[in-house]
């Protein structure tokens, strides 16, 4: 096989880990040639050294120093060190390389995603905000220039493996699995006093901070079932939730014949993730194997649309297109870092989403700076009223 020189953006995030942890067991077919981190500089250095890339990039720019002082004390191969934005970009195009981990958290990283895509590397996509946001751009762009994008989200990468082989006409409707998150039995009166250690202590998936409170509102099932509708070009209306607490089914395809395929493992990163590095192959793995008799049995219930409006919120966003979603999810990213540092409850996420998008004049089929500019001016928006209701 041809050798996938491959690049990581967020090395030092939970998929950025996971995917290191999966390289490791592949072999030199798989040669690490590009990182970026944002600002976990100790782990950083450490993944330097063992993986020796040939170009790195530090999102936060404010600690070139530090990063400089401390990278100068370890042995490491020659390397080309960038910052910020512009140094994500550098890297994205960066020719030595022609296979992409795209696991940025948030909008920010749809710029490097696409300017992967332009320089024609096939894509492994992890950050599913910058299909909310720009999905038509992505996917026109993946045709134009003649790239893969594989899904590493389970929920789209139990989709992808079970439509190998299938015509996509054949497909009556997608069923994307939620856990629930920890919260899904609580009553509304709790949920207003859930601690932000609460909402990060998933059931059943270790994830980054920002997945974990998303997936604890279902935001994160919103998010997705955008992200299925641009990666496999199904309407809205035919993709459904299914809540299945247990994270053993990772999703459904239902086809016109009435068969019905699920892909099923246990809840681990590191299985879609290696299947995307392989893909079309499959190559042995470390981890355990499922065992369905230990699991006795599998539940299976419809979601609670009203406890959780931000599924609703999601679905509406999906529904109104343009720059909707950009409002959503833009919204949501400031929410929920608000959230994780103590600044407003956690039922005041989807308020603060709702009030966002009840304002906003959709504009059609928006231009990548449109979308940009909406972002932008959403956080504004968010930050503003986030200030008012400290004063
Ligand atoms: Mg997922």
């Amino acid at each position: 096989m041809k050798i996938k020189k491959i690049i990581i953006l967020g090395s030092t995030g939970s998929i950025g880990i996971n995917t290191l942890d999966v390289i490791r067991g592949l072999g030199s077919n798989y040669d690490v040639v590009g990182l970026s981190a944002g600002r976990n500089i100790g782990r950083f250095i450490k993944q330097i050294k063992e993986f020796s890339p040939k170009i790195v990039v530090l999102g936060d720019e404010s600690r070139k120093r530090e990063f400089e002082n401390k990278l100068k004390s370890v042995k490491h191969k020659p390397l080309k060190v960038l910052y910020g934005m512009q140094g994500l970009i550098t890297l994205a195009r960066y020719r030595g390389a022609n296979f992409l981990i795209s696991a940025l958290v948030g909008s920010v990283g749809l710029i490097p995603t696409l300017e992967a895509i332009k320089s024609g590397k096939d894509i492994a996509l992890a950050n599913k905000e910058a299909l909310v946001v720009a999905g038509d751009i992505i996917t026109e762009n993946a045709r134009k220039y003649g790239v893969k994008i594989l899904p590493l989200d389970s929920e789209h990468s139990a989709v992808f493996q079970c439509l190998q082989g299938a015509d996509i006409r054949s497909v009556k409707k997608i069923i994307l699995t939620a856990s629930g998150g920890p919260f899904y039995r609580y009553p509304d009166s709790r949920l207003r006093k859930v601690s932000v250690q609460e909402a990060l202590n998933h059931p059943t998936w270790q994830m980054g901070e920002k997945v974990t409170v998303d997936s604890a509102n279902l935001m994160n099932k919103g998010l997705e079932i955008i992200e299925a509708h641009h990666l496999f070009g199904m309407d809205i209306d035919k993709i459904d939730v299914l809540i299945h607490a247990q994270s053993v089914i990772h999703s459904l395809v239902e086809f016109i014949d009435g068969s019905v395929l699920a892909q099923m493992g246990i809840p681990d990163m590191r299985v879609p993730i290696q299947y995307a590095l392989t893909y079309p192959e499959r190559k042995s793995s470390k981890l355990r194997c499922l065992s369905l008799s230990e699991y006795g049995k599998l539940t299976f219930e419809k979601p609670d649309f009203t406890k959780f409006p931000c599924l609703e919120l999601a679905l509406r966003a999906a529904g109104k297109g343009g720059t909707m979603p950009v409002v959503l999810n833009a919204a949501n990213e400031v929410a929920v870092q608000a959230f994780l540092s103590g600044k407003i409850s956690f039922p005041d996420i989807p308020v603060i989403v709702r009030s966002m998008m009840d304002k906003h004049k959709i504009t059609r089929k928006p231009s990548l700076e449109v979308i940009l500019q909406t972002d932008k001016e959403t956080r504004d928006k968010v930050y503003s009223v986030l200030l008012e209701r400290k004063a």
